[in-house]
């Protein structure tokens, strides 16, 4: 019996979470589900989007899996999923993406594994708003050390990128690398413009490269990154950079593999580990069981393999590809143009899953 915090989320995060612990289950590993709301209506109740208890709880079972959860925009509490992240200090964000057959997507056979540093850089929440005392601090204080004038009328957001934090993000690239058998790891970064925080993180990179000779390393700057992953993917396999190229790369390494319902992702660290999709909460289509459940199932299949479960994982993974092949029971997402059946629903997917589970 596995003892999993099940965090549902909000928006349609309660209706994949219910799809995604159907099929798990059914994959006849046992669970004890303890489930911890956190969110806007959390926020609403208790007065805070992540109350103390919701931490307790992964501290005590280890292991979460969540639903995504909605952060206001400008202004209102911070993110949550972010605030996880680092109270946990869950320092990598693993985002593999992988091509299925029957996937609506021109490409074929991508197989990339984005990896994300997850608790720095533009991230960490340093950030002051415009006109406020901090900010006019950080002002006063760059134009005494570099002469530099920041405009009066800005607002600021520090990009901190350190030597620790470089080197266990990469290190965790390679461990991935030799443990997957994988060929080559590419480090992602700007540090042509960004010298000492990017720069840095590119410094470290390849000081922990030359203690991998078995694994490939080379380094891209981003923008040309982008357009490599959507001319040539295949060239690709390990990708390690910070915090925000993480977030962005991820979205488009899912647009590869036919959207972000097929995006899955964990949140790593020593000692703790949040499994969760790349997608957000999709509030417009909150309620309506009609977005694809895949890219959950796809992180519980993740969750699954942490644990321990790894015969599991392979049994609904090979379900999951079979309802993709099949093209029938899959939602509005992943039927082409052309296809004048009705979409599945989010519950529909998962049981076609289920009654593909041997
Ligand atoms: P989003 O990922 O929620 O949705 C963008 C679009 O992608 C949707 O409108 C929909 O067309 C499509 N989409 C997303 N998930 C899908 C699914 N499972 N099936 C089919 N289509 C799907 O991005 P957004 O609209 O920018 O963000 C909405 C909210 O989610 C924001 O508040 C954001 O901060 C939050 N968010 C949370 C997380 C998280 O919980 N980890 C991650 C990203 C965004």
């Amino acid at each position: 019996m596995h003892k999993i915090t099940l965090i549902p989320g909000d928006g349609v995060g309660p209706e994949i979470t219910q799809a995604t612990i159907r099929v798990l289950e059914a994959t006849g590993v046992s669970f004890e589900w303890d489930t911890q709301n956190a969110g806007e209506d959390v926020f609403k109740q208790e007065g805070t989007p992540l109350p103390d208890r919701v931490l307790e709880s992964i501290k005590k079972n280890r292991v979460a899996i969540k639903g995504p959860i909605t952060t206001p925009v400008g202004s209102g509490f911070r993110s949550v999923n972010v605030l996880l992240r680092q109270s946990l200090d869950l320092f990598c964000c693993l985002r593999p993406c992988k091509s299925y057959e029957g996937a609506k997507t021109s490409y074929k056979n991508i197989d990339l594994v984005i990896v994300r540093e997850n608790t720095e850089d533009l991230y960490a929440g340093i950030e002051y708003k415009k006109d406020s005392e901090g900010a006019g601090s950080i002002i006063e204080l760059v134009k005494k050390i570099t002469g530099r004038t920041i405009r009066r009328d800005s607002g600021i957001s520090i990009k901190p990128i350190s030597v620790y934090g470089s080197e266990r993000i990469v290190r965790y690239a390679f461990e991935y690398a030799r443990k997957h058998n994988r060929r080559k790891v590419t480090a992602v970064h700007k540090a042509n413009i960004m010298k000492h925080s990017d720069g840095l993180f590119l410094e470290v990179a390849r000081g922990v490269a030359a203690k991998y000779p078995d694994i490939e390393f080379e380094d891209k700057i981003i923008d040309n990154m982008c357009m490599q992953l959507v001319q040539k993917p295949e060239l690709y396999d390990i990708l390690v950079m910070p915090n925000l190229y993480g977030d962005i790369v991820s979205d488009l390494a899912a647009g590869l593999i036919g959207g972000l319902g097929l995006a899955p992702g964990a949140n790593i660290g020593n000692e703790f580990a949040v499994f969760e999709a790349t997608h957000g909460s999709a509030p417009k289509y909150k309620g309506l069981n009609k977005v694809n459940p895949m890219a959950m199932i796809l992180s519980g299949i993740l969750m699954l393999k942490h644990i321990g479960e790894s015969a599991a994982a392979q049994k609904l993974d090979n379900a999951l590809a079979s309802v993709i092949k099949e093209g029938k029971s899959v939602t509005y997402d992943m039927k082409p143009a052309n296809d004048n059946q009705a979409a599945e629903t989010t519950s529909g997917v998962a049981d076609a899953i289920i009654s593909k589970i041997a």
